[in-house]
């Protein structure tokens, strides 16, 4: 349990974690920073992945209803009594840098955007009830599911279906960062803006309100079935606007450049170049 600490002259206003970040955000807050020995600024320094690596990467297909039905689902989804659709990346071998290119491996032309809200989780999540679910986020950044939309037609395969492993775990599919916010700055998930642009153009503009499982309801099921470990990354959804659902279809080629933005957070940005172009 939380315990409310005192920084602010004997007034309680927050508990510890709370309290602690908004108090050392406080402090920082209009001082000159320029002299401090660890402050850089953003041109002189490389942003990586703000985890690297998770243990596990795990991800919400057709969670906002925009996208669904864009998709081609008719079926109508109740939170509460239908299970959601999950599927798994590799961390090790997909997590990626802000601004490192995604490499479009040779005969992959439907290559998608897919702007999601990262959740990050803070503590171990096992069988967790969907009203304390918040309470095991630590905070949220931008993940880009890079979707290969060819990857998953293989008709003829002993297993009919799609090939999800094939479509969204090529390397380096899931570009990751700028930043994580802590829960503290972010305290509603469920109203937040995000927008995917490619090469400047707005292609995708919705918010999470849209989402057809809130994080909490995620959270719950995913630990009914696993342990969710702190770092680990809950890849969200995204909301319509992508590429292969458009008429006619748009899919990203060498030279395209993919900006995700979420207010609050910041900006991923993943350029596109051909697999040819990767350093050996
Ligand atoms: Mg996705």
């Amino acid at each position: 349990m939380a315990v409310p600490i005192d920084h602010a002259g004997g007034k309680e206003v927050g508990t510890i974690p709370q309290q602690r970040l908004s108090y050392i955000a406080n402090y920082f807050h209009d001082k000159k920073l320029d002299s401090l020995p660890f402050v850089y600024s953003l041109d002189k320094v490389h942003i990586a992945a703000p985890i690297k690596y998770p243990y596990n990467l795990l991800n919400m297909a057709a969670n906002y209803w925009t996208h669904a039905r864009e998709m081609g689902v008719n079926k109508d989804v109740d939170q509460d009594r239908d299970a959601p659709f999950i599927f798994a990346k590799s961390p090790r071998s997909c997590i990626v840098d802000p601004g490192e290119p995604f490499y479009i491996p040779e005969g992959r032309g439907r290559i998608d955007w897919e702007g999601e809200l990262a959740v990050i989780i803070g503590k171990p999540a096992f069988h967790v009830a969907k009203e304390k679910a918040l309470d095991y986020v630590f905070g949220y950044s931008i993940m880009y599911d890079v979707s290969d939309r060819g990857g998953r037609k293989r008709k003829d395969a002993m297993f009919q279906g799609p090939d999800w492993f094939s479509g969204k775990s090529l390397d380096g599919a899931a570009p990751f960062g700028p930043f994580i916010v802590p829960k503290e700055f972010m305290t509603n998930p469920h109203d937040i803006h995000i927008m995917t642009r490619v090469n400047g153009v707005v292609k995708q503009d919705g918010n999470t309100s849209d989402m057809i499982y809130d994080v909490e309801h995620q959270i719950a099921y995913m630990s009914s079935i696993m342990t969710l470990y702190p770092g680990d990354v809950i890849s969200s959804g995204t909301m319509g606007g992508v590429g292969t659902a458009r008429k006619p279809p748009e899919y990203l080629k060498p030279g395209d450049v993919v900006e995700i933005s979420i207010d609050g957070i910041g900006t991923l940005k993943t350029p596109m170049k051909a697999m040819s172009e990767r350093p050996k």
